[in-house]
């Protein structure tokens, strides 16, 4: 049988990643896997948090931490502390976790209080409250437990993006990936709408069977393919620009958690990697122009006057219709990006490519295949987009124009949120609703939980007569988090 042909074009983290997956998943199939890397065109560079599903991601190929942590100045990452996007009294702070087994006790207490306080009973229910990743976190903590301790508890991580990018470079070549080094110019499209090679700067030809675009914003390939759109999420989603700044680590400042802070006209990240802090700013350029967000930022971060390296980018926010096209996959920035609230991308890219190796084992190449495969990411996508949204809607904030239009978008948000919302805003058990609207596929019902209650965004009357009927659970729960906390051990200890 003829050797298949796989060329990657793009060596940033999506490239990357497609290689080592490709190359784990066909090692014993009779295909070569070539990645293509221009030196003019410099990766992203910035992207440096996950999602939990990283970990399935180095399960997959066996890599340890202990190899891959240290070489990336990684550290952990238990969830996301959402500050001062609410006003609510109660609610400008919380931390939204990745759930874990030893949750499920407190988590159900947090439902509770939570489904209690939108039907009108006066309960607490921050989820920060809740959860036992946000209390490793706010207490500097790894949440690696000691031996005592019988349960795992999810997470996710904080990496240095171009250091990630060398260490799977690395990993790729070590398990045969042809590493070729050169600016991808054109590509020869049959009448099938296939590619069937690329031309390099100096003319030379590369042929293959089957091309990944991850060539970044531009997707150099997948666009030339006729049948592929980009969807703008402009309606629903404001922001198309970033600035990135680091600073340094202070003793004390590295905690298991992203923090998104809101300011003027979008949001800032601050993120801990063990040699330094990755902190953005993530804005609308239809509100403030480059040069008041900078300024903006720098005042946040204190760093007003200092000598920095400052980044600004721009980007859309959107997904193309199609990310697999004859015999073109797109993967990563080429294939869409919704802004990192969430930190999602390196998530959606190895959905992409598992999703794909599936098809790929069971020789899936018909329309219909690939119509599935392209709903299935479509969806994926535009999911984790809903979620995003809400964090828009569910603020309170009166400061700015670009906080009260984002609250009043009702009008361009997805059928689905909307019935969402009204179901918490009547009370309903939005357990099921989350179900029926099929947002469970995106993210967990208690994160949905967590993002309703986590806001404050409750009826404001409290309607129930029998407030006093329900018994408060709260101080167990934090008892019961405060002794499982001791199990973990601090950061800079
Ligand atoms: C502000 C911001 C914050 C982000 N934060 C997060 C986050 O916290 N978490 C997260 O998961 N993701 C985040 N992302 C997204 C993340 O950075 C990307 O998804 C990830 O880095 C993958 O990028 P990429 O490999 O698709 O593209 P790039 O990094 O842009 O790589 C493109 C590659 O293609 C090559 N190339 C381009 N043109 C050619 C050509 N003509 N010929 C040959 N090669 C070519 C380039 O040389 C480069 O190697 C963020 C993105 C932005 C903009």
């Amino acid at each position: 049988m003829k050797r298949k042909e796989i060329i990657i074009v793009g060596g940033g983290t999506a490239g990357w990643m497609t290689a080592n997956i490709l190359a784990h998943s066909f090692k014993e199939a009779n295909v070569s896997i070539s990645l293509i890397e221009s030196e003019n065109v410099p990766v992203i560079g910035v992207g440096e948090g996950s999602t939990p599903a990283l970990r399935n991601f180095f399960d997959l190929l066996n890599i340890r931490e202990s190899d891959w942590m240290p070489a990336c100045n990684a550290t952990h990452k238990t969830g996301i502390q959402f500050d001062n996007w609410s006003t609510v009294k109660g609610y400008q702070k919380y931390f939204h976790s990745f759930p874990s087994m030893v949750d499920q006790q407190t988590q159900n207490h947090f439902i509770h209080n939570a489904q209690l306080r939108a039907a009108g009973i006066n309960l607490p229910a921050n989820p920060s409250d809740f959860y036992l990743a946000a209390k490793i976190a706010q207490e500097n903590k790894k949440p690696l437990a000691n031996d005592n301790f019988p349960f795992e508890i999810d997470y996710a991580y904080h990496f240095d993006s171009n250091l990630l990018g060398k260490f799977l470079q690395n990993l790729a070549v070590n398990s045969s990936v042809n590493h070729v080094i050169g600016h991808v110019n054109d590509c020869k499209i049959n009448s099938n709408n296939d590619i069937e090679y690329v031309v390099l700067e100096d003319d030379k030809q590369i042929h293959g069977d089957l091309f990944i675009d991850c060539s970044g914003f531009k997707g150099i390939l997948i666009n030339r393919l006729q049948g592929v759109e980009f969807v703008s999420y402009e309606k629903e989603l404001f922001n198309d620009a970033a600035i990135a700044i680091s600073t340094p680590l202070s003793s004390d400042s590295i905690k298991a958690q992203t923090k998104s802070t809101a300011l003027k006209y979008g949001w800032a990240w601050q993120i801990p990697l063990s040699n330094r802090i990755g902190n953005g700013y993530v804005y609308s350029s239809k509100y403030v122009n480059k040069e008041s967000a900078e300024q903006e930022f720098k005042e946040f971060l204190q760093v007003d006057g200092k000598e920095l390296s400052v980044r600004h980018l721009s980007f859309k926010l959107g997904r193309l219709n199609k990310h697999w096209q004859g015999n073109c996959l797109a993967v990563g920035l080429s294939q869409g990006f919704i802004e990192p609230l969430e930190a999602t991308a390196l998530l959606l890219i190895q959905q992409t490519v598992g999703k794909f190796v599936d098809a790929y084992q069971q020789g899936n190449f018909n329309s219909q295949h690939r119509d599935n495969f392209n709903q299935q990411i479509n969806n994926d996508f535009d999911g984790i987009k809903d979620y995003i949204v809400l964090h828009y809607t569910l603020n309170s904030r009166q400061d700015t124009e670009y906080w009260c239009d984002n609250r009043d978008n009702l009008a361009h948000m997805s059928n689905r949120l909307q019935q969402l919302i009204l179901g918490w805003q009547t009370g309903r058990d939005i357990s099921k609703l989350v179900v029926k609207l099929g947002l469970h596929n995106h993210y967990p019902i208690s994160s949905w939980y967590a993002i309703l209650a986590g806001y404050g965004y409750f009826p404001s009357d409290l309607r129930a007569t029998e407030q006093s009927a329900y018994i408060d659970v709260l101080p167990k729960t934090q008892e019961f988090l405060r002794r499982c906390a001791l199990n973990f051990p601090r950061y800079n200890n």
